[in-house]
């Protein structure tokens, strides 16, 4: 495999993290909320693909449409389709601030899609992003520590543009890069550049690095201050739509962006992402102005995958459930590290969590950057998968948990999670 597929099978895993050493897991299957490799081992499984399995693996409902869509009606047709204006109506019910919506693929052609609206709607090019959060891997919203701005010192005032390696030359001129959850930086950047900029895009909670919550106001504020200067508020809630709550986290924390974006859990594992929001803005679509498209787009398997899996999470009390399951692993990972003494953080809300050890809590990327006890955490990943508890083993990453996760699967973990926290 090493010799056409750089980096190795297991795509993005392999490619990426060399963190997953000596653990190279070659899966052979997965189950609901467990995995099993080629050679028999199963994990209880928090990667769940890296959140899009929320249903677990194989969820029954969603295979059966699959297959239906497959043998009855077909993929790509390139025509308007009913399943998919129904799966636009189940997202524009589920999501007060989304009138009108657009589907792709990937949550990285959605952001691209939001962007692209936004310089459209405002006539400026200019987009805010944010020190620690991720967006996709498109070169024109990518951004990757530096160096320099990763070594900063807390003094040191943050360096307003994209410095990341590899990034084509002019791309930086069309970001602005800020700390989070810092509004004096916001107000700041918008009065010296507001007139450039188009929109401010962010996670509603830095799930990339640190699952670290908005401060009470910052979002309030980000609200006001970008409304007052005419620039779009895009929440990128790839990982926080239809996890946090069937209106993701605008639903929880009560904020009104302009555009949002969704993928991972709206497909329950296939790829199926949404660009929505303003009717005003969406509108650039109908006239004419934006063109947002692509061959695969809103293709038969991912609108029939989509459709099944948000009827499955529309089922009252569902999310009752996914808290429940979430809160009994957090709470209980929480009391094993406040008895061990260790310096761990179980950090989050709800269903999106992960687990730090820090000397102190995270407040920032920065924080994360200089704070992170990266040896303590490897200790702790090892001691877990060696047992057969599977997660990601970045020391920024969420803890996935889905609906298939059962009370015993949570209480094989915390009984691993005892053991392996008394060895650290
Ligand atoms: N935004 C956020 C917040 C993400 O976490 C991710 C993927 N991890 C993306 C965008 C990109 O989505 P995709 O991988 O589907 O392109």
């Amino acid at each position: 495999a090493q010799r056409v597929i750089p980096g190795g099978v297991n795509s993005t895993a392999r490619a990426t993290w060399s963190g997953w050493e000596p653990y190279p897991i070659f899966v052979a299957s997965g189950h609901g909320a467990h995995v099993v490799d080629v050679d028999g081992n199963d994990y209880v499984d928090y990667l769940l693909g890296l959140g899009p399995m929320i249903l677990g693996h194989r969820p029954a409902k969603v295979t059966r449409a699959v297959v239906r869509q497959i043998e009855e009606v077909g993929t790509v047709f390139a025509l308007p389709a009913a399943a998919e204006a129904e799966l636009a109506r189940k997202i524009v019910a589920a999501v007060p601030s989304v009138e009108m919506v657009r589907l792709s693929n990937t949550g990285t052609e959605a952001v691209l899609y939001a962007t692209r609206l936004a310089r459209a709607f405002t006539g400026r090019r200019r987009i805010v992003r944010f020190e620690g959060m991720y967006h996709g891997f498109s070169d024109a919203v990518y951004w990757s520590k530096h160096p320099d701005l990763a070594s900063a010192g807390p003094d040191e005032q943050p360096v307003p543009v994209a410095q990341g390696p590899g990034l084509p030359k002019g791309v930086e001129d069309n970001l602005l890069i800020l700390p989070w959850n810092d509004v004096e930086a916001l107000r700041e950047a918008i009065r010296v550049h507001g007139h450039e900029i188009a929109a401010v895009l962010t996670e509603p909670m830095m799930c990339n690095t640190g699952c670290i919550l908005p401060r009470p106001g910052y979002l309030e504020a980000m609200r006001e201050l970008t409304a007052a200067a005419g620039i779009l508020l895009i929440f990128d809630e790839v990982i926080t739509g239809f996890r946090l709550g069937l209106a993701g986290a605008q639903g929880v924390f009560g904020i009104t962006p302009d555009l949002s974006v969704f993928a991972k859990g709206l497909g329950g594992g296939f790829p199926v992402a949404a660009v929505g929001g303003r009717r005003d803005v969406m509108a650039l679509v109908s006239d004419g102005t934006v063109s947002l498209a692509g061959t695969y787009t809103a293709n038969g398997i991912a609108v029939a995958a989509a459709n099944a899996t948000l009827d499955e999470l529309a089922v009252p009390g569902a999310y009752d459930r996914l808290y429940e399951t979430s809160d009994r692993l957090r709470h209980g990972l929480a009391e094993i590290f406040a008895r061990s003494g260790l310096p761990a953080h179980v950090v989050g809300l709800g269903p999106v969590f992960q687990v730090w050890f820090a000397d102190g809590p995270i407040h920032s990327y920065r924080d994360a950057e200089r704070r992170a006890d990266q040896a303590m955490f490897r200790r702790w990943w090892l001691g877990m998968i060696e047992r057969g508890v599977l997660f990601h083993p970045g020391a920024y990453e969420n803890l996935f948990v889905s609906f298939a996760h059962t009370k015993a699967d949570i209480d094989v973990t915390l009984a691993i999670a005892a053991e392996v926290v008394a060895r650290l």
